[in-house]
């Protein structure tokens, strides 16, 4: 039988097995039942791929996402493995074709949308199948975030594949949906595996109350650090996506915009150019991105504060998939809560649902770690902090708060507890604004009490009482401040304070790629040569490789088939189809650390033979024995005599000589008669310039 590790590597080019992919893999393999738990960009694929290349027959991948099952596909078959997929987007006649292929067995994986697994059981049941792999499976519950109905009847059909494993593979974490995935798909005593959700990868930044103008300048200079790198913006409503892709597109960054209240034919367009990276920016709302697998998503921010954790990190999640540095930054302010609210007023559920803005706005306010506090929501327990957000990057000090905690305090109790935020503050800084003076607020005993502090100072301490339950915000209230039972204790001097000082902070630069031997125009180089090849072929840069590999390859800078082999993302197939353009560029454009005769000596000292090094190197056989004639010449030690007969040799000096000892082939060459090949007549040179000099 197949070993999984060999397949990860010579279908796959990937070293090892992340997190839980050999488990569900040999699960698979003994026929067992699985519940598979893994974040988004986990892995899940290859946890169904390798065993299904292992088993004899077919397995069915069901996916109700009909853009990702054909980007897998794709994928699959650039890796040189027989898949397929059958959806509703098909022609009559390639649902033919792909049902006869499915039928006569050749698939190795037959993706199948939910309602066409259903619509063709009747054939579907003829097949010989090894294994039901159900991606998305949260799609069962409705306890889930995107039920569908159809899922609920795959569980039905189990009857017709009594003897195979079925596995699930969702990214949702809750309890009660895994409960309801394992009833409803009738899994039999599933194992269930659940990876690690943190994703070290992401760096993670809150940006409290910044105003508009100030927003976009940041957003513009943060895209503009990242040259030509792809992200998106998510914004609560349809207008604002529209005005961030206006706004960005004014500043020279190629952006559009998605939302639902778009034709599906034009999200889909926009969502494959996106893909295809024929622009940078994608403004949308959170209708954005289900069925996107762009590995090579480099940022992801947030205009406005999330409606809940779970949503939040699926969406920071889609940056950074295949494992690079990405950042996310999550913008928000006091409005975005009560919208969000507003959203929920009229739901059945609306205690769950201002639960869930409540824990997002304790996310956003956190002044410790904050991936801690995000699995923590999950229910993971980092040991450390993470060094990787904005807290660790740069921790707040703390100051007793007490007096300055009282003096806010005792301004909203004078004030009857009818004061915002904006008027709270100039309150406490003595400003002689209409407001105050018609409201007779000049005359309240801590007028200007807090004249020491900037506006924003206050802001960030009115912002650390209110997260700390000092103060309270009534949303249904003109978003009035209050004081709850805590702040009275605070005024009683009962409860002590702990505040920290307002710190401008810096968002985080582009982190310079680490390794510094990157080569960087190879890198561009590689990246117009994929983007061409991509074209060509019409599918994703992603799918001819992504661009861990080809950072990888632009650093290594590999001239040997071998040394291609070393290269993550890179299976057997893909260095049978590109081996040879991707050593010709960089043995041409890039700066390999050896140059090509270095690099066939090696080989050469290695005992390969002028055949194998040709192909381990995608050169030619006479290049090769060149390159051994010129290393002979600069004194390497190269044996040339096996390519040349002694009795050869001397009949070649012979014929040079009567030629004035030429140096040039070509009437050595005619002199007897074509007898002897240019490359051994070099070979000849070479071996008598030797003698001669020596
Ligand atoms: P998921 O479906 O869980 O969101 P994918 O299966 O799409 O994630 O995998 C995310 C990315 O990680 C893909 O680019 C995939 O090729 C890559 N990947 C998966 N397993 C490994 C591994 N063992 N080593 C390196 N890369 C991997
Ligand atoms: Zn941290």
């Amino acid at each position: 039988m197949k070993i999984p590790v060999e397949i990860l590597r010579s279908v796959f080019g990937y070293d090892s097995f992340r997190q839980n992919q050999k488990e569900i893999i040999e699960h698979a393999l003994a026929d067992q039942d699985a519940l598979v738990i893994m974040p988004t960009g986990g892995g899940k694929s290859i946890c169904f791929q390798i065993p299904a290349l292992i088993k004899e027959h077919t397995t069915l991948v069901i996916s109700p996402l009909i853009a990702l099952m054909k980007d897998q596909v794709e994928n699959l078959r650039s890796n040189g493995v027989n898949a397929a997929y059958y959806n509703s987007s098909l022609t009559e006649s390639s649902r033919n074709f792909i049902r006869q292929q499915a039928l006569s067995g050749e698939l190795k994986l037959l993706y199948l949308s939910p309602e066409t697994l259903l619509g063709g059981i009747d054939w579907i049941k003829s097949m010989n199948i090894s294994m039901m792999a159900i991606d998305e499976a949260h799609c069962v519950s409705m306890w889930g975030h995107d039920f569908r109905p159809e899922y609920q009847q795959i569980g039905e059909i189990r009857k017709y594949f009594p003897n195979i494993p079925y596995l699930a593979f969702t990214a949702t974490a809750d309890k009660v949906t895994r409960k309801d995935i394992a009833e409803k798909l009738s899994l039999r005593n599933p194992t269930t595996f659940i990876s690690s959700f943190d994703r070290p990868n992401l760096s993670l930044a809150v940006r409290p109350q910044v105003p508009k103008k100030q927003k976009v300048k940041e957003v513009v200079q943060f895209i503009n650090e990242r040259n030509g790198e792809s992200g998106i913006i998510y914004c609560l409503s349809k207008k604002e996506t529209e005005a961030w892709a206006a706004e960005l597109n004014e500043y020279g960054i190629h952006s559009r915009y998605y939302h639902a209240g778009m034709g599906s034919a034009e999200r889909d367009e926009i969502q494959e150019g996106f893909i295809n990276d024929e622009f940078q920016v994608i403004c949308a709302t959170i209708a954005f991105g289900m069925g996107i697998d762009k590995p090579n998503i480099r940022w992801v921010i947030h205009n406005n504060l999330p409606k809940n954790v779970e949503g939040y990190y699926q969406e920071i999640g889609r940056a950074g998939r295949d494992g690079l540095p990405a950042d996310t930054i999550l913008y928000y302010n006091y409005r975005d809560v009560v919208l969000l609210n507003d959203f929920v007023a009229e739901s059945n559920f609306k205690e769950v649902y201002h639960e869930k803005i409540n824990r997002m706005l304790k996310y956003a306010e956190a002044s410790t770690c904050r991936r801690r506090i995000l699995l923590a929501y999950f229910g993971e327990h980092l040991l450390e902090n993470c060094g990787n957000c904005d807290i660790c990057l740069d921790p707040p000090e703390f100051i007793d708060g007490q007096v300055i905690a009282q003096k806010a305090l005792s301004a909203i109790v004078r004030a009857n507890e009818r004061l915002g935020l904006n008027i709270l503050i100039n309150v406490l800084r003595g400003g002689k604004t209409i407001e105050i003076i018609e409201r007779g607020l000049d005359k309240i005993k801590t007028y200007g009490a807090g004249k020491e502090f900037s506006f924003k100072d206050w802001q960030h301490f009115i912002n650390q009482l209110i997260d700390q339950g000092v103060i309270e915000i009534a949303y249904d209230q003109h978003m009035h401040l209050k004081v709850s039972e805590l702040g009275h204790a605070v005024l009683r001097n009962e409860q002590s304070v702990q505040l920290t000082e307002f710190k401008e902070r810096e968002l985080k630069k582009k982190e310079e790629k680490k390794t510094g031997s990157v080569n960087s125009e190879l890198y561009n180089i590689l990246k117009d040569w994929r983007k061409e090849l991509a074209v060509q072929n019409s599918v994703p840069a992603y799918v001819i490789f992504n661009d861990a590999t080809l950072g990888s390859l632009a650093t290594v800078q590999p001239t040997t088939i071998e040394q291609l082999h070393q290269i993550s993302g890179l299976g057997k197939v893909k260095i049978d189809r590109f081996g040879k353009d991707l050593i010709e560029i960089i043995l041409s454009k890039g700066t390999p650390k050896i140059s090509t005769y270095e690099a066939t000596f090696q080989l050469y000292s290695q005992g390969m033979n002028v055949e194998e090094i040709a192909i381990s190197r995608q050169l030619s056989a006479q290049t090769i024995l060149n390159h051994l004639i010129k290393l002979y010449e600069e004194g390497k030690k190269v044996d040339l005599y096996q390519f040349i007969t002694e009795y050869e040799l001397q009949e070649i000096k012979a014929v040079r000589s009567k030629l004035k000892n030429t140096h040039q082939l070509k009437p050595i060459h005619e002199a007897t008669n074509g007898q002897y090949s240019y490359e051994k007549i070099s070979v000849a040179l070479a071996l008598l310039n030797k003698h001669i000099s020596a």
